[in-house]
């Protein structure tokens, strides 16, 4: 029988798995980007039952290599253009390591005081390095992700709009919640499991040509629906939309907000962290006067290991007030002091793990600095992107790109809009089975689009040339 893993044991493989993914790192850009594997070949290529007797950890990543890696679409290739990026990088990977390595669960201050302490003190980081105001200060916390923060800004708005009753005595009358077409699905999603329910959820127009939700149609929206007796909970404004990173007008929204008395939740999951860059701080317009909360993705764009989710909320009370819980075996002396933070009370679950190391790693590692020149080579790189694109009359660029994401389409003279569209996909299909590089796509002002999202660190300028190359002679 196969006991613990000494110490001595953990040293060894643990150097072999870092050689590993330091080898994987080398040899990244040979891989295939898109896995090809068949649903249920990986599946079939594992054992049905567990093992009886411990084997050996050689064993674990030799399948690894036979039945794992061939199902794996490598996120960190050169040429992964899809959806948004979730960079990693080795600084991330070692805090993550480090944290699995102390195995902490830092749901309460008083279960391992760093773990509260150091997420404080990075997400303050964090802040100032985004420009972000200084109501924020102290009041920063990781989730997993954009779409628990959503969740979490909408029952501490609920909590706000209802004096405490939403938690007390559940959800009477009519709560109203505001997104736009383009908002991300996660809104629709937390305004459902938060009881609001989907019918609720109200869509706002947006302005047809720049994807952007109408702060004129949302005052109409909200005042008719005040009229007929609904209470408005919650705005998301969006600063980088998912579709095509358009970025709603976040000081008219703030401003309709007030008037109604609505919190607004700032969803910058993939564009926030731009504003690491003064010439990209216009992110951050209309924050500082009007979000109730705010968050970014440090997972998506900043270098930092899924999973970790920043959000600031300017009212710490209505936050703790919808999600603090207290049963006895949880009461100790610290919490009952009022003197620390226990972050139970900022999220859903209880449980936390000790993800501020990875930020704090990465943030160290790089310094702002760093940072900056992660972020302004993928806009660079996008730039270029789209210049090579409008100068080519085969196709059609869209000109909003302020960050990593170019959505294009070639043009298909003469053919319908419906086999314009089918085209696209097709030319996607076969780009993407290539291997050589992996792209998304969306739907805007009724057209199909190619996405385009630059900004894994392996990117570098020829990458984007080759994929590039590549579109054109597939066409
Ligand atoms: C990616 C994205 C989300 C969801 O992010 P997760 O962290 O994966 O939940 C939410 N909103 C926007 C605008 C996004 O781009």
């Amino acid at each position: 029988m196969a006991g613990h893993m000494t110490p001595e044991e953990f040293r060894r493989y643990g150097k072999q798995v870092i050689d590993w993914i330091a080898d994987y790192q080398e040899k990244i850009a040979s891989y295939p980007v898109l896995s090809a594997t068949r649903p249920g070949e990986i599946l079939a290529g594992l054992p049905e039952a567990a093992p009886e007797r411990g084997e050996a950890f050689e064993d674990v990543l030799a399948d690894l290599e036979r039945v794992i890696m061939p199902g794996v679409t490598h996120w960190q290739h050169p040429g992964f253009f899809a959806y948004f990026p979730a960079n990693a990088s080795g600084p991330a990977i070692l805090g993550d390591l480090l944290s699995a390595g102390l195995g902490v669960q830092g749901m309460l201050w008083a279960t391992s005081p760093a773990c509260t302490e150091l997420e404080m003190r990075t997400l303050d980081w964090l802040a100032g390095l985004l420009g972000l105001p200084e109501r924020f200060r102290g009041a920063g916390v990781i989730q997993d992700s954009a779409s628990s923060a959503a969740l979490v800004a909408i029952v501490a708005a609920l909590h706000r709009a209802t004096g405490g009753a939403a938690g007390r005595d559940g959800i009477g009358g009519r709560h109203t919640v505001y997104v736009s077409s383009e908002t991300h699905s996660s809104l629709e999603k937390a305004a459902r499991v938060a009881g609001i329910g989907a019918a609720n959820v109200r869509v706002v127009d947006v302005d047809p040509a720049a994807l952007t939700m109408d702060p004129a149609r949302l005052d109409a929206l909200i005042a008719e629906d005040v009229a007929a007796g609904a209470v408005p909970v919650l705005v998301c404004a969006t600063v980088g939309t998912t579709s095509t990173t358009a970025v709603d007008p976040v000081p008219a929204i703030g401003a309709v907000c007030r008037r109604h008395g609505a919190w607004l939740h700032v969803d910058a999951a993939y564009a926030g962290v731009a504003a690491v860059c003064p010439e990209l701080r216009w992110v951050n317009d209309g924050v500082a006067e009007y979000a109730d909360s705010y968050a970014t993705d440090p997972h998506k764009w900043l270098l930092t290991n899924f999973d970790c989710n920043a959000l600031w909320v300017a009212d710490r009370d209505s936050l703790t007030g919808a999600l603090s819980i207290l049963p006895e075996y949880l009461r100790n002396q610290a919490s009952a002091s009022g003197e620390v933070v226990d972050y139970r009370d900022w999220q859903i679950p209880l449980g936390r793990r000790f993800r501020a190391l990875k930020l704090w790693s990465v943030i160290r590692w790089y310094g702002a600095e760093g940072l900056r020149e992660h972020v302004r080579t993928g806009v660079r790189l996008a730039k270029d992107l789209a210049g090579w694109i409008a100068d080519d009359a085969a196709f059609e660029v869209r000109d909003h790109h302020p960050f990593g994401l170019v959505c294009f389409r070639p043009r298909w003279e003469g053919r319908t809009g419906e086999e314009a569209d089918a085209a696209t996909l097709a030319l996607m299909e076969r780009l993407n089975a290539s291997g050589d590089l992996y792209l998304s796509h969306t739907r805007a002002g009724g057209r199909v689009w190619l996405r385009m999202a630059i900004g894994a660190p392996a990117t570098r300028d020829e990458h984007v040339r080759e994929a590039w190359a590549r579109i054109r002679a597939a066409l």
